[in-house]
């Protein structure tokens, strides 16, 4: 018996990028002691109020089925933050609660492209993401953004791709470069969108994780609140990774059809964590600020340890929780120099090839440990950098 060709080819063949991690996680298991800046997961768990909260709600009896749209409170709340935050009028009916970013990535995907329609992203690129265009039977076209460009995508590369597309897919804050992309940037995206017709699929998972500048969500520009569907998340906002709890923002008819697949396909998201999401939201932004401080601290930590050599540059980090480290003055990929920099000092970082091909020659790391260790790690990465760069 065989799997359909869509499941089967969710990966498209190749390496998934995974070794290095894979590689950390076998010499962990062997029990050697390994830093590990690999994946985008906090160094906290949920906080506890919130998971009282989650236990009140259940024990109180909200462990049935919940509703497929979502909890009233919470679709309302969302809409009143997406509001409140872009200025775009938005109400709980342009709101699905979904389980979790990743979720709501595919959905609108499978919303938006018939089988084998051109659905554009960037690269560099979170990992999962041409593998969720795949599973959503659409045909990933992927677009080089460029280092010399700081890894701002340029609206006519996107153009040049756009005939025939049926949509685009964004992510800002960038993960894996840590890139927020600038209004001109976004302009000249949504001219792009408009021009060619195109959804745009905004992935705002890191929207609270913002060190300079600010994040401005696509669908407030003009022309383009018809045309957007944002993907939204409290996975890294509230360090609520494990409850997969986030959303879909966008036209009410699209959020129509968002329902009925959901109805045909994950039933909702339980009842208990839509109301513990809720209870998080109601926390406020200093919460969100007090989740997102360790890694603002952190950078900085890099920053000063970074600014003090000459040989690894940072790829300029506006937000999210990663750094992307240019290597290239060493000769080496940026796989060579992870896989030598885990052998040697037992740090794992991941190779800018895992996300594509715009970031090789890079690591990203993910600052997910504690001050003290980090700041350790980067002077070692540092250091380790000159010793190939003398060799090279
Ligand atoms: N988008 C991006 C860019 C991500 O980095 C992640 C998680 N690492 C997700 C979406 C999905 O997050 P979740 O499903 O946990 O909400």
């Amino acid at each position: 018996m065989q799997a359909s060709q869509r499941i089967s080819g969710i990966l498209g063949g190749g390496s998934d990028g995974w070794d290095v991690f894979n590689k950390a996680r076998e010499m962990i298991a062997a029990g050697t002691a390994v830093t590990e800046l690999t994946i985008g997961e906090h160094d906290i768990r949920t906080a506890a109020p919130i998971l009282r909260d989650m236990h009140r709600a259940a024990l109180g009896g909200h462990t049935g089925y919940a509703s497929v749209p979502g909890v009233t409170a919470l679709r309302d709340e969302v809409a009143r933050r997406v509001q409140e935050r872009t200025g775009v009028a938005t109400t709980r009916a342009n709101v699905m609660i979904t389980p979790g970013g990743q979720s709501a990535l595919y959905s609108t995907h499978v919303a938006v492209c018939d089988p084998g329609d051109r659905a554009l992203y960037l690269d560099p690129f979170y990992a999962t993401y041409p593998g969720t265009l795949r599973g959503a039977g659409a045909e990933p076209v992927r677009i080089q953004t460029r280092a010399e460009d700081a890894f701002q995508p340029s609206a006519a590369d996107i153009a040049a791709q756009a005939k025939g597309a049926t949509s685009l897919l964004i992510n800002s804050p960038n993960n894996p470069t840590g890139v927020v992309y600038s209004r001109a940037t976004l302009e000249g995206i949504a001219q792009v969108c408009r021009d060619h017709d195109l959804w745009l699929i905004s992935d705002e998972v890191y929207d609270t994780q913002v060190w300079e500048g600010e994040h401005i969500s696509p669908r407030a520009l003009p022309g383009m609140v018809d045309r957007t569907l944002v993907v939204g998340s409290m996975s890294k906002s509230h360090a609520m990774t494990g409850s997969r709890i986030g959303w879909i923002v966008g036209p009410v008819e699209i959020i129509d059809h968002l329902v009925n697949l959901a109805t045909h396909t994950t039933y909702g998201v339980p009842g208990f964590i839509q109301d513990a999401a809720l209870y998080a939201l109601n926390l406020g932004t200093d919460f969100e600020e007090e989740i997102a401080a360790p890694f603002r601290r952190r950078r900085a930590i890099a920053q000063k340890v970074l600014a003090a050599q000459n040989t690894v540059a940072l790829v300029p980090a506006h937000g999210a929780m990663y750094l992307m480290l240019d290597l290239r003055n060493t000769g080496l990929s940026g796989e060579a120099f992870a896989l030598a920099l885990l052998d040697k000092h037992h740090i794992a970082v991941m190779p800018g090839e895992s996300f594509g091909e715009a970031a090789a020659g890079h690591v990203r790391v993910a600052m997910t440990i504690e001050d003290t260790a980090f700041e350790q790690a980067i002077k070692t990465l540092c250091a380790f950098a000159e010793t190939c760069t003398s060799k090279a």
